[in-house]
């Protein structure tokens, strides 16, 4: 690659679904290794493979970059100057490029059925091979493909491998990586429905773009020797690549799995983790800066990111430091901007009640989703199951807890924040009073008023919360307990 060739990355996702995570991750450092090189950060959508499209997914991938602020310079939605952006629109650009194949016999037409491809499979299944396409159509004659088109016989093109070579590329993470040319299979380049497949679309979009680098997971590694041959036939420089390491479950063996939590970039926002702090999360997560430091701004991981310090092995995606990271970061924002990250998750609260709300929750909040599950008594009737209310005492002294408490919030007209040092006296004297343990009296106190174990600080959120509502919850309890 010339020295002064601009720096060009892009993420390629298909819109098969939601993106994963480990999709923005790559796509956070493809952004910030263009950005420090004053590059740009293409978006193109991958969509050859129709069958497996979902519908909306486009879309909400296009969201997910912007919503993590990982905007793209070029892309379906915004165009740019190699347009279009999404493959089904570029077909007849292909088509240009599959005929150059054709002519110079790196790439062929095959008319085999599906039948018959069945059949060599499980021949060479059973004969412990390695399935391959046997090349039946590789030496047919100009005539007879001729013959086949004219009777509009399908076909698809396959790319022809040489046999017995050594494929050798540079990975950017991996160092040197070597494929037996005899190990890989004639790639179908395009289907029979006219639309190629990812492996050519691919290597004739990123040539097209000028992509100069090209960063993705290591999923891709057995089809990067495919590509490296099409812009050997092209005669097309081969863009830098690098291999992404998975990332691996903390919990249980292997990679990710929607089966243990949140897999997808959107699903970690509507859990109310904040995209700042998912970031910084993902930063680590297969890069470290050389040293211990751990907290870094998109605009300083876009000065600090190098390719060199991309880790070799899988990385695992804890959970818990995620939490760690989230918790951090929500207690760094001031509680106007918290107000609005809330907003969302507390649809029914006033911004008032929001600004009231923050104090209680600030400081323990791991996710807005999960201050938001805190605080939905204040919103919500309650629906809880009255066995809660007995975990740590028996049901008359529950019922005796209750009462009493009853009979405190009625000495006051309405509950005002000036009043909760003198609530607290007066539960503290019953407390002593009965002999009660404090945390037993609170446990039931607590859930009767929330329906909940979790909640923020309990007598601090009764002003919020008001007398009436307070009574009606007490009460609810008492009849819970009642036979
Ligand atoms: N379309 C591929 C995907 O969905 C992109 C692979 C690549 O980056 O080359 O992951």
């Amino acid at each position: 690659m010339s020295e002064t060739k601009i720096f060009r990355s892009r993420m390629a996702p298909s819109p098969t679904g939601d993106i994963h995570i480990g999709t923005l991750r790559t796509g956070l450092y493809a952004y910030a290794l263009a950005k420090q090189n004053n590059g740009q950060f293409i978006l193109r959508i991958e969509d050859t493979d129709q069958k497996r499209l979902v519908p909306g997914a486009a879309d909400r991938t296009l969201q997910v970059f912007k919503d993590f602020a990982l905007m793209y310079d070029e892309g379906p939605d915004i165009g740019g100057p190699f347009g279009p952006y999404t493959q089904t629109e570029r077909l007849d650009i292909y088509q240009k490029y599959i005929k150059e194949l054709l002519e110079s016999g790196h790439a062929y037409h095959c008319f085999c059925t599906q039948d018959r491809l069945n059949e060599v499979r499980a021949t060479q299944k059973a004969a412990k091979k390695v399935p391959k396409y046997d090349r039946h159509c590789l030496n047919l004659s100009k005539d007879e493909i001729q013959k086949n088109l004219d009777n509009k016989i399908p076909y698809v093109i396959r790319m022809k491998i040489p046999d017995n070579e050594t494929i050798v590329f540079e990975d950017l993470v991996r160092g040197q990586i070597k494929f037996n040319s005899n190990d890989l299979d004639d790639q179908v380049l395009v289907k029979s429905n006219g639309i190629p497949t990812y492996h050519f679309a691919v290597v004739v979009d990123d040539h097209l773009m000028q992509i100069s680098h090209i960063i993705r997971s290591d999923e891709w590694i057995s089809s990067t020797p495919k590509h490296v041959l099409l812009y050997r036939y092209f005669g097309w420089e081969l863009p830098k690549i690098a291999h992404l390491t998975v990332l691996l479950d903390p919990t249980h063996p292997g990679k990710m799995s929607k089966r243990y939590g949140s897999v997808f970039a959107r699903q970690f926002l509507d859990d109310g983790y904040l995209p700042d702090a998912m970031l910084n999360f993902l930063m680590l997560l297969g890069w470290n800066p050389g040293d211990d430091r751990e907290l870094f701004t998109l605009k300083e991981f876009v000065k600090e990111f190098s390719i060199d310090r991309l880790h070799k092995k899988a990385a695992i995606f804890d959970r818990k430091k995620l939490d760690y990271f989230n918790g951090l970061y929500i207690r760094q924002k001031s509680d106007n901007e918290l107000v609005k990250l809330l907003k969302p998750f507390i649809p029914q609260a006033s911004d008032e009640i929001l600004q009231k709300i923050i104090p209680l929750v600030k400081e323990r909040m791991v996710t807005l989703k999960q201050a938001a599950n805190q605080t939905k008594f204040l919103f919500e009737d309650l629906n809880y199951n009255g066995d809660l209310l007995t975990l740590k005492v028996d049901s008359d002294t529950a019922k005796n807890m209750l009462q009493k408490s009853i009979d405190i919030i009625n000495q006051f007209d309405s509950l005002k924040d000036s009043d909760i040092e003198n609530l607290k006296n007066k539960f503290q004297k019953t407390i002593e009073d009965n002999n009660w343990k404090v945390g037993d009296f609170f446990m039931v106190f607590r859930v009767a008023i929330t329906g909940s174990g979790q909640t923020p600080p309990i007598v601090e959120s009764l002003p919020l919360l008001g007398n009436t509502k307070t009574l009606k919850n007490l009460n609810l309890a008492l009849s819970k307990l009642s036979p």
